[in-house]
Order: C-alpha cells, then sequence, then structure tokens
C-alpha cells in the first residue's frame, strides 16, 4: 500500500507531458536504447543455439551485430546529450525532430530485418505513434511517420517484386516455410515486439492518468475558488441559471463581512485571509445536501437555497450569522478575534428574473447594514420601508 502510494505519488506529481522537451527525448531515447538491448541480446541467444541458428542468416551475423551495438551506443549518446544541453536554446528547436526520426528509422531497420509487414514491425509502429502523439507536438511526430511510412510501403512493394529480400536476417529456409507454423518465428516475433508493447502501454497508461488528472484539476480550478476553497462566482450564476430554466424555487442569502478593510489594515490581509477561509468553512460544515455556498466577491459569500421559503431562508441565515460572530479567528497562539457579518435574504417569485432576486438580496443587505450591521434583513422589509 505504501509502495503504492509512493508510485502513485511520483506519476501525479512529476507530469511527464509538462516536462522539458529534452527530457522527453531523453526518456525516448532511453526506451530505444533499452528495446535494442533486449534486441541484441536476442539475436546472440538465438546464435548460440544451433537448432535456432539454423532459421537464421549467418552471412548477416556480424554486420548486424555492428550496426546495431552503434545503434545503441548513438542512443546512449542522444540520451546523455539531451539531458546535459536541455537549456541550450538552438538543441530545443532541431533535437526532438532529430532523436524522433532516429528512433523512427533504427526501430524501422529493426523492422526492415525481421519483415516490414511482420506482426512486431506493425504493431510496434502503431504502439509508438499512439505514445508518440501524445507527448510530442503533433509536427515532430508527423515528420518523422510520414517518411517512415513512405519507406515501409516501398520496403513492401521492392519485396513483393523481390527486388529486395524480405526478413533478411531469417535464413532462406525460414522464409520458405509458413511463418506461423514455424514455432521460432512466433517466439521471436513475440520477443521481438513484446518490449516496444510493454513500455507503450506503461508509458501510455502514465500518460493518460496525468493528462485525467491534470483535466480534474482544471475543471476544479474553474469551478472553485482559490483561497477559500468553496465555488466561485462563475459556478453560482452556472447554478442561479440552471435554477431559473427548470423553474425551481429557491431563496438567496447574500452575506458582507462587517468592517473588513478594518481587518485587513489592523491585523493585516494575511488575518483576513484567514477569516474569510474560516467563515468559508462553516458553510462547508452546515450548509445542507443540495444547497449552495459560493465566494460572490472579495468579503461577499452568496447562499443559494434550494426550495426554501423566506421565513426558512431567514432562519438558516440567522444561524450562520451566529455561527459566524463566535467562530475565533487565531491572530497567533494566544490571542483571537471575532468577525461579524450582515445578510439580506430574498426569495424567487414568479416572472422574476435571477438578477432581480439578486439585486433585492442585495438591497436586503444595505438595509442590514444601514441598521447597524451583524444582522439579518429580508427583502420583504425592503418593501415595508
Ligand atoms: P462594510 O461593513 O460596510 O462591509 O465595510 P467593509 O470594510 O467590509 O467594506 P469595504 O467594501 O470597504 O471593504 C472590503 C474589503 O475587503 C476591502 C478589501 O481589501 C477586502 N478584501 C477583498 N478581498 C479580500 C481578500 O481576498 N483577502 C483579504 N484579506 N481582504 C480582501
Ligand atoms: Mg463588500
Ligand atoms: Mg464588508
Amino acid at each position: 500500500m505504501k509502495v503504492w502510494g509512493k508510485f502513485s505519488a511520483l506519476i501525479n506529481g512529476n507530469i511527464i507531458l509538462n516536462w522539458h522537451p529534452l527530457t522527453q527525448c531523453c526518456l525516448v531515447m532511453v526506451l530505444g536504447a533499452l528495446v535494442y538491448i533486449l534486441w541484441i541480446a536476442w539475436y546472440i541467444f538465438v546464435f548460440s543455439i544451433p537448432t535456432m541458428k539454423y532459421w537464421m542468416n549467418e552471412s548477416l551475423y556480424h554486420s548486424h551485430l555492428i550496426i546495431s551495438v552503434i545503434i545503441l551506443i548513438i542512443f546512449l549518446l542522444l540520451a546523455f546529450l539531451s539531458c546535459k544541453f536541455k537549456r541550450h536554446k538552438k538543441l530545443q528547436k532541431g533535437f526532438p525532430y532529430f532523436a524522433i526520426l532516429y528512433f523512427g528509422a533504427t526501430l524501422i531497420y529493426g523492422g526492415f530485418n525481421v519483415g516490414i509487414l511482420s506482426p512486431a514491425t506493425l504493431g510496434g509502429y502503431i504502439s509508438l505513434i499512439f505514445v508518440g502523439i501524445v507527448l510530442f507536438e503533433r509536427k515532430i511526430i508527423y515528420s518523422t511517420v510520414i517518411p517512415v511510412t513512405i519507406f515501409m510501403l516501398v520496403c513492401m512493394v521492392l519485396s513483393g517484386l523481390e527486388k529486395i529480400p524480405y526478413a533478411p536476417l531469417f535464413s532462406r529456409e525460414l522464409n520458405q516455410t509458413i511463418l506461423s507454423e514455424n514455432s521460432f518465428w512466433i517466439y521471436s516475433m513475440l520477443f521481438l515486439y513484446a518490449p516496444i508493447f510493454i513500455f507503450s502501454i506503461i508509458l501510455f497508461e502514465v500518460l493518460l492518468t496525468q493528462w485525467r488528472n491534470r483535466e480534474a484539476q482544471i475543471q476544479h480550478m474553474s469551478l472553485f475558488d482559490p483561497l477559500t476553497n468553496i465555488y466561485n462566482r462563475r459556478s453560482l450564476a452556472e447554478r442561479l441559471n440552471f435554477m431559473q430554466v427548470e423553474n425551481q424555487d429557491y431563496a438567496l442569502i447574500l452575506l458582507d463581512l462587517d468592517h473588513f478593510k478594518h481587518i485587513n489594515d489592523h491585523y493585516g490581509h494575511n488575518i483576513g485571509d484567514i477569516a474569510l477561509i474560516k467563515v468559508a468553512q462553516l458553510f462547508n460544515l452546515h450548509l445542507s445536501d443540495g444547497d449552495m455556498a459560493g465566494r460572490y466577491g472579495g468579503e461577499e459569500f452568496l447562499l443559494i437555497l434550494q426550495n426554501k421559503t423566506q421565513q426558512q431562508a431567514v432562519l438558516i441565515a440567522e444561524q450562520f450569522r451566529q455561527y459566524i460572530e463566535q467562530e475565533p479567528i487565531p491572530l497567533d497562539s494566544h490571542y483571537e478575534i471575532y468577525i461579524t457579518a450582515s445578510f439580506g435574504v430574498a426569495v424567487s417569485e414568479e416572472n422574476v428574473n435571477k438578477e432581480m432576486v439578486l439585486k433585492h438580496a442585495d438591497q436586503a443587505l444595505y438595509l442590514a447594514k444601514n441598521k447597524g450591521r451583524n444582522q439579518v434583513r429580508s427583502y420583504t422589509e425592503v418593501q415595508e420601508i
């Protein structure tokens, strides 16, 4: 459980999509190197077992091994360079194109050698395009995918016309058998494709999880107030809109903290912020399900109560007035201060739009301020005056 927690913190705290492009290149170069290490290991292994060696083209052994090792060394060199020089302005622009093209070219070299139409080549081609498109800018991926695809098509046509050999790494005997019935070929395909498949699936899953989490974070940021973590004005407006469209009855409580400028001036902006957070916590703690509280402006909050009469809303407002009045705001470990708020209540009526109901609540709040603050007033009282 602990290990999983650490793993998930690493995944979520280390957004690969936000990495520097050259760090992303470094990751791809390391993956390329790992793939080639496994491929070289496979190549050496099959040549060490006589029954397997029979299916391989011996005349290419040394040249292919040397080329593969050189490719591996270049992968490691590129991984090192992309990490070392990631602050280099000129390198940042061109290097990703070069690195991805190198990655594509080396994998297609491997693919050509074991058969351009083989499951390992086609599987690798599809898996890597998916990961590449998520990880890099599209133009970087297209500038590799297009030449690689053209190269694959040309190879297919030429080997179909027998102008070039198909799967030169394998012996003539193997190429003449029915491949799908040859267990050496089947296991080799599985082994060659397995590393690409596993890396792609893991990377794709991590990228997708991080993408979803980032999406959820942005969604949260668009709905909630960053200081108090209750709904923001946009969310309040959306809810009011919805209630108006659905013709639902509602009551509004608009409240404004009293003499808040004085709190800021006297105790500091930081204490003012703590007071706002404390008030928001009271709403989270005491508001019924279905009702909504949000920050309407600086030190103004709006409560939207579903299906409540004015009488019920005044009672709820009165409760919150007392909660706020009794809530200590700590200045330090010894001292605390208390704040108050004034409340205006209004209810929805037929043929009265939400802007008007808000205006009524504001007028009631104005009355509460005028009558001496720290009290609840309703729009009915405004009308009576
Ligand atoms: P009244 O009783 O008439 O409402 O007086 P007031 O001082 O509360 O009213 P006024 O509108 O003059 O002052 C509101 C103050 O709220 C001014 C502003 O600096 C402060 N304020 C607004 N947003 C924030 C905030 O996010 N944090 C802090 N600390 N203060 C804020
Ligand atoms: Mg105000
Ligand atoms: Mg105020």
